[in-house]
């Protein structure tokens, strides 16, 4: 489940009650009919590469503070894939990039010591493959939720790298 259960209704605050819709029971409002439904929440990833080289970002925020990842981040509503991870790889390294092919569609699983399997999944991580702008490679500055960012090959990305996600596009990316 992503986000927080309503327990009074936003439009008009009486107590919400559990009613099954379908398969499922809602948050629902017995005075106005406010129904809260439960969106998942949309990330954009990128796989970006130059050469023989991967750009791995070092998270500063939790979860996952300290170790790498794919850089990317939430979509705003109202905004396409391809233009949220442009926004977002401005916003943390500075970079400008080209977004070519959708890789992947990924679970958003996020450690939660409350659930069955540790894990919840939060939402949909969308994967893209991407390239810097012509002679940008070397603009990377870490802002926002990042401490640092830079280049890898094969054989010097770290042993230990953040979210399910970015551990299975690395495995990919290493095969080819
Ligand atoms: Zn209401």
């Amino acid at each position: 489940m992503a986000g927080p259960v309503y327990t009074y209704c936003p439009r008009c605050a009486t107590a919400l009650e559990m009613q099954m819709m379908s398969d499922r029971a809602r948050p629902t409002c017995p005075a106005c009919g406010f129904i809260q439904f439960h969106d998942p929440k949309v990330a954009v990833i990128g796989l970006v590469t130059c050469g023989e080289h991967v750009l791995l970002t070092k998270r500063a925020v939790n979860p996952e503070i300290g170790k790498w990842s794919l850089p990317g981040g939430f979509m705003d509503a109202g905004e396409m894939p391809t233009a949220a991870l442009q926004r977002e790889l401005m916003e943390e390294i500075g970079l400008p990039v080209v977004v070519n092919e959708l890789i992947e569609v990924l679970p958003m699983l996020v450690a939660d010591a409350a659930a069955p399997d540790g894990q919840v999944n939060r939402g949909i991580v969308l994967a893209y493959a991407a390239t810097p702008r012509s002679g940008t490679r070397e603009q990377l500055q870490a802002h926002d939720d990042v401490q640092d960012v830079r280049w890898f090959t094969a054989e010097t990305i770290p042993p230990e790298l953040a979210f399910e996600s970015t551990q299975k596009l690395i495995a990919l990316w290493r095969e080819q």
